[in-house]
């Protein structure tokens, strides 16, 4: 889970590193007061789960508090990479004299955290690592050992920070971000850029943090900050209930179980010349449960024409999804056609049920071909 950058830099405070004081906005009025409050210039900043904001126009400086009003309302609505903005982050505007990089990653394969630190910050970090790869300075923690002082100093010396003063602040920032990254069991903090302004203050002007989404529940004041209304809002659906579920375009509903099996569905009704509605992953138990979260997810998207369960039991019983079918149509009065395909464990009792069941919308077909053909045509029909 990615925390907007507001988020990311009180969390920072939280921590003691030094973030500039600042509102959040949701409107220009609000902007415009968030400005006065804080009085002199100020700068407003589109808040996106996407890097580039000031590229796209997303950040701009303003002078007086109506200023930021007209700055917000420009800002408010903007399309960000596919973001929409739907809030600014207002703070006081600093007198920048450096910009500076520093992150902490993991490195999946030294199995350590990994400390980036660079003078050359404000660009994309990707750009100073293939055009200047001396200047980006690389530390290791061993997490047994934890965090130590000369982690900090060979970092700023090893980027050749000169002034005592500031090698002093970056060292102290240092420690706290590695503070702030294991007490979130973070994936990622990243200050970029984190700046010297004009007096001598090193401060983090953005935050980009990633949380481990299987920490979360170690984290519930973290959980908390998710933005449900930034995902796709079926997306959101399945995430509530716990099914594996990714919206697309078309309108046959895919239902598979395992990833692979589902991909492969996903193909195979393209190559049936259908497009497909979702991927939608029952994954290994597939009980009548999950069965009709699945189908309350899917049915959900306006789009979906027709349904194509394609089964290959293994873990999973396929009478104990034929039942979670069932069950489904019982519960919620399906109107799209569904197409099963079932095969491998107890594919026979699976079938049986459904015929028995006789529901006049529920299609059996042998083969995976034979059912996406037969999922593509209705939904054509319907
Ligand atoms: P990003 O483009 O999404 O990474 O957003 P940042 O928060 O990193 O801001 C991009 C750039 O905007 C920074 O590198 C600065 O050059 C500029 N910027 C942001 N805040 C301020 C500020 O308070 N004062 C000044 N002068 N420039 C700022
Ligand atoms: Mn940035």
């Amino acid at each position: 889970m990615d925390l907007y950058e507001y988020q990311g830099k009180e969390l920072f405070a939280r921590f003691g590193i030094p973030v500039s004081e600042g509102r959040l906005a949701t409107t220009p009025e609000q902007a415009r007061d968030a400005a006065a409050e804080l009085g002199g210039t100020v700068v407003v900043k589109a808040q996106v789960l996407t890097g580039g904001r000031g590229k796209a126009g997303g950040i701009q400086l303003a002078q007086t508090p109506e200023e930021a009003e007209a700055r917000a309302s420009e800002i408010l609505g903007m399309d960000i990479r596919g973001h929409a903005v739907r809030k600014v982050w207002v703070e006081g505007a600093s007198d920048i004299a450096r910009e500076y990089y520093l992150s902490i990653a993991f490195d999946r394969s030294a199995k350590k955290p990994l400390f980036m630190f660079t003078t050359q910050g404000g660009v994309d970090i990707e750009e100073v690592a293939e055009s200047n790869p001396d200047a980006l300075v690389r530390l290791h923690v061993d997490p047994l050992e934890g965090y130590h002082p000369w982690h900090g100093r060979r970092l700023v010396y090893g980027a050749g920070v000169a002034d005592p003063s500031e090698q002093k602040q970056i060292a102290a920032i240092v420690e706290k971000l590695y503070a702030a990254f294991t007490a979130s069991e973070a994936m990622l903090a990243e200050i970029n850029p984190l700046i010297v302004t004009t007096d001598g203050e090193v401060r983090a002007l953005d935050s980009k943090f990633t949380v481990d989404d299987n920490a979360l529940f170690r984290h519930p004041d973290l959980a908390e900050l998710h933005d449900v209304d930034a995902a796709d809002p079926l997306e959101a659906l399945a995430r509530e209930k716990g099914v594996t579920y990714v919206k697309l375009d078309g309108e046959v509903g895919v239902l598979g179980n395992g990833a692979g099996l589902t991909m492969a569905t996903v193909d195979v009704v393209t190559f049936a010349g259908g497009r497909p509605a979702d991927f939608c992953d029952l994954g290994g138990g597939g009980d009548a449960q999950g069965v009709v979260d699945a189908l309350e997810v899917i049915t959900r998207d306006p789009q979906v024409r027709s349904i194509f369960f394609n089964i290959f039991g293994g873990i999973t019983r396929c009478d104990e999804v034929a039942r979670g079918i069932l069950q489904a149509l019982d519960r919620m009065g399906i109107e799209q056609p569904i197409v099963v395909r079932l095969d491998g464990t107890n594919a026979e009792e699976g079938r049986a049920l459904l015929r028995d069941a006789d529901a006049s919308n529920v299609h059996t077909e042998a083969t995976m071909l034979e059912g996406a053909r037969r999922a593509v045509e209705l939904a054509m029909a319907g």
